[in-house]
Parts: structure tokens; sequence; C-alpha cells
């Protein structure tokens, strides 16, 4: 009997595993397939962009230079230690195809943001990120099985019992992160409701007979849009076709080039097709994450196009929430109504980040309404305001959990804060527990710390840059739920530390 069964080994399946490994449970991940290689996780098809809040999980994890080195980062940026702004974004991303200028991004207006050696997005590969998570699972402790496809669930009020062929696997928890076609997500009776797409979309790595007739990036035409990123032979492809074709046949070179052809409004010729996946602007998510012990996160909980690339770092925002809250309540210390935070935190992230998608097909839709919305959101992208905006919505920067409190920090990320004898906030949260950091001149919350050592870490001492701040208490997964800036009251600080991690130990 594990404590946890994850069932997927994709990215949030793992970085979840990852999460509950390092907070002590045993864990067991079960995987459909029996090999973690697939053509469509390598490059050119594998292609993923992370967030600035995910590649921050990545260092909060202590899984920061693996991530870069993997994902061909050599340099490692490290901020500059003397600078108390952020650093810039390298890539500004897009909003429905139109590129956004990094250079325009006003990171000091990011709300609460500090200097981090964790840069502001990065591009990687979904082979590279799971290589990185297994490697890290694998040294916790976690079992991962592979080639095992789960078809079958029961639960009671004990445990859960996944079957796979005549195998069954008991947990007391289980956690779907099977992807968009969740196979937990039908078993366990999760309600799963949104829009029916509008187009098709093609990723697929081909040789072009006359790549000349084809233009480089995002190109938004009359016929829909095709894209060729920096990648040699990756084309993308939106057809507006109601999302018809998706999965209904196998696409063929006359197809693809048929389709291309009348996106592109070229005679284009395709010579070859190496790969290909089809997908659609589908926007769905299911009414809670939890039904009882079972759980979803990731693609499991809520899909929707990948224009703007926002499923991932939304999966590890998942992930992130929910390891150390599932944790707490294996474990036996979550206090009251912990675990039903995760929906009411991460359901209403999804349904911004289905919202995005929705907007960004609205805007790109061949026909004269949509294209004078591109006018006016490319005059709008334009301004320094308005990338900004388009900036924060996408690197995670503007998620706040409605956590009640005063302070205008509670419920956000907090900031990289960095002690004046050194460590970072990064550096402190590679355990997992929270983190009470106390910049108090006579240490005034040192005796209100005490009994909870196990799950939260108290430092005391000057920051170099304290945003005005005395005091702040850090969730494991990053989000500050307390501050304090003046003299801490002490006897929130401890409220605030019962809410989130439960009594104190004697
Ligand atoms: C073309 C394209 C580009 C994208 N670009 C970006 C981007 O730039 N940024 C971004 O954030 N997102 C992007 N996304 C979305 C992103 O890839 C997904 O959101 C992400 O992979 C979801 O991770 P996951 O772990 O939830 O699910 P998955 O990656 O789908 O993993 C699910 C795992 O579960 C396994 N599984 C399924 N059923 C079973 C079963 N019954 N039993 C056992 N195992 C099972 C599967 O084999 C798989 O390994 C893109 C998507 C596409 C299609």
């Amino acid at each position: 009997m594990h404590d946890v069964v994850i069932v997927g080994a994709g990215p949030v399946g793992l970085f979840l595993a990852c999460e509950l490994g390092l907070a002590g449970c045993s864990v067991l991940v079960l995987e459909r397939e029996p090999g973690p290689h697939s053509p469509f996780k390598a490059e050119p098809l594998g292609m993923r962009g992370l967030s600035a809040a995910s590649v921050e999980a990545f260092y909060r994890r202590g899984m920061l230079h693996q991530v870069l080195t993997a994902s061909g980062v050599h340099d490692d940026p490290g901020a500059d230690p003397d600078a108390d702004e952020p650093s810039a974004p390298r890539h500004g991303g897009h909003f429905a195809g139109m590129v956004l200028d990094p250079a325009k991004v006003d990171v000091a207006a990011l709300p609460y943001r500090l200097s981090s050696p964790a840069p502001q997005g990065l591009l990687t590969y979904l082979e590279s990120v799971e290589a990185v998570l297994s490697e890290q699972a694998s040294k916790l402790g976690v079992e991962i099985k592979r080639g095992v496809t789960v078809s079958a669930i029961a639960q009671n009020d004990e445990g859960v019992v996944a079957g796979a062929g005549a195998d069954e696997y008991a947990a007391h928890w289980l956690v779907g992160c099977d992807g968009g076609r969740s196979t937990v997500r039908g078993l366990a009776g999760f309600e799963f409701a949104g829009t029916e797409p509008q187009f098709t979309g093609y990723s697929m790595h081909a040789t072009v007979a006359d790549p000349e007739k084809l233009r480089p990036g995002f190109n938004l035409t009359p016929t829909g849009m095709y894209l060729q990123p920096p990648n040699d032979g990756q084309i993308g492809m939106m057809d507006f076709d109601g999302g018809a074709f998706d999965r209904s046949q196998p696409p063929t070179l006359d197809h693809l080039q048929a389709v291309l052809r009348r996106v592109s409004g070229t005679d284009v010729t395709l010579s070859e097709v190496h790969l290909v996946s089809t997908f659609t602007d589908r926007a769905m998510q299911t009414t809670t994450y939890r039904q009882g012990r079972v759980l979803l996160a990731g693609d499991a909980a809520h899909i929707h196009s990948p224009l703007g690339g926002q499923g991932l770092n939304t999966g590890i925002g998942d992930a992130m929430n929910l390891g150390w809250k599932l944790a707490a309540t294996v474990h036996g210390y979550a206090p009251d109504g912990i675990l039903d935070t995760y929906t009411s935190e991460r359901r209403p992230i999804a349904e911004k980040v289905l919202d995005w998608s929705r907007a960004q097909v609205a805007a790109m839709r061949p026909d004269p309404h949509a294209q004078a919305i591109q006018g006016v959101i490319r005059d709008l992208i334009g301004t320094r305001d308005g990338a900004t905006y388009v900036f924060e919505r996408t690197s995670g920067s503007s998620i706040r959990y409605d956590l009640g409190g005063e302070h205008p920090l509670v419920g956000r990320n907090a900031p990289d804060f960095r002690l004046a004898n050194g460590p970072r906030l990064g550096d402190l949260m590679r355990d997992g527990r929270g983190v009470a950091l106390d910049f108090s001149t006579d240490r005034c919350l040192r005796g209100s710390a005490v009994g909870w050592e196990s799950r939260m870490r108290y430092v005391a001492g000057p920051a170099r840059n304290d945003l005005g701040l005395d005091a702040v208490l850090v969730r494991p997964d990053g989000v500050v739920v307390w501050a304090g800036d003046r003299t801490p009251d002490r006897e929130a600080f401890e409220q605030a530390a019962s809410r989130w991690f439960g009594g104190p130990e004697i």
C-alpha cells in the first residue's frame, strides 16, 4: 500500500512525484508507455516554453542547473548578485501569433519581483524536462513502473485501488496526471465542461521543396495561420475547420500539403513529412479537481489550445500547489479543508488560461472582424504597458490566490528575498518546507516559530532588499500567506502558521 499512486509519468506527474517524495511520502507512478523516449517529446516537435513561474519552481527545488543544462543552456544566467531588479525576459512570447518584443516588458513594474537566478522563461523540450524530473524522482525514492495502463479505479473511505489488466495497485490517494484524454477523469466521474473547437492545429516536421515560398515566424493570413519556428523543418498550422479533421483520419502528405497551401495562400510543395501531430482548441476543465481520494492535475484537469504555451506551466503550478497539501494530509497534520484549497486556488487559474486561449482563437479567425481585432491588439502590445500586461499574464506573475489577509503580497508568489549574509529564499526552499523570514532587528518571531520546525524553516536576519517588510511567511509552493510590514504581529503570524501548517508540535 503506497501513500500515493500517480497515473501518468508526463511532466506534471513526475513533478508531483518529486514534491511528494521530497515530503517523505511513498509514491508509485504508473505510466502507459514502456519507455521515456518519444520523437514527439524531442527536438523539434517536443519544444516547450517554460514560464518564469515554472523555471522558478525548478530553482526552488534545486533543479535549475539540471534543467538549464538539459535544455542546452550552458551559460547558467545567474542573476547579477548586486541587482535588485529582476532580469529582462529572453523571449516575450506572443498573443494570437502577434509577437511580443521582450525589450518592451517593464520588469520593474511586475508586482513584487526581485532579481533571481531563475531566468524569466526558457525554451526547452518535453524530453529534457522529463529526464531531469525522472532522475530527481528516483533519487527521492519514487518508484516508476512503465508499460502499465490504468483502466479501472475503485475507491472507498480507506483508499483507492488502480487496476491495470490483472494487476492492482493500492494507495491511500490517487492522482490522475494522465493527460488531456485522461482515463482517471472518466473512471472517477469528474464533470468536464467547456467549449468546442474552432480549428484543427498541426505540428509537423517536414521537408519543403520550395521553402522560399513560406515566411518565417507567425503568419496570420486571410485563411488561417502558419508558423515556422527557427527549428529546421518545423511547421505549425491552424485550419479553421471546426476541429473536424483532428483524429478523424491519418494526416497524409497530400492532406497536409492541401492545408498548408490553403492557410499560406501559396502553391508550396511538401516533399516529405517526417512526423506530425494534430490538436484542437477545445477548451475544457473539470468542475472540481478532487472526488474523494482521487485528484487530477495538469492536462487531465484542463485542456486548451497550445497557443501561448501555457498547458505545461499551468500543470507544474498544479503540482507545486497540490504536493505539500497532499503530503500534509498523508502525514496527518493537515489543517481542516487544506486539500480543498487545491481546487479553490488552482481552478480559477486554469479558467483564466482557458479564456486567454479562447481570446486568442477569436482574434485569429480568418474573417475581417478578427483581422480588425488583430490591428487593435498589435497597437496595444506594441506599447510598454501592453507588452507588460501580456507578459504578466503568460509568465505567471499575475497569479494571486484569494487567501484573505490585508497585505497586497498575500496570495502572491514570494519575491526571491536575499539575506544580507548570503542565502536567497529559493535556496532555503529546497527541502520542501515552508519558510518564515524574519527581517526584524530583534528577531521578534523567533519564539513564535517554535513547534513547526518539521514543516517550516525559521530564518532571521536583515535582507538586502526587504521591500519594506519586517517578516513574511511563505508556503512550500512559494506563496506568501502572511506579511508583516511594521513590528510583526506575533499572534497574526501564529494564526497564519496554524492555518497552513496545522497546530505546532509540542
Ligand atoms: C504542439 C504543442 C505545443 C505546446 N507548447 C507548450 C508550451 O510551449 N508551453 C506549455 O506550457 N505547454 C505547451 N503545450 C502543452 C503541454 O505539452 C501539456 O500541457 C503538457 O505536456 C501536459 O503535461 P501532463 O503531464 O499533464 O500530460 P501529458 O504530457 O499528456 O502526460 C500524460 C502521461 O500519462 C500517460 N497516460 C495516459 N493515460 C494513461 C493510463 N491510462 N495509464 C497510465 N499512464 C497513462 C501518458 O502516456 C503520458 O505519459 C503544448 C502542447 C502541444 C500539443
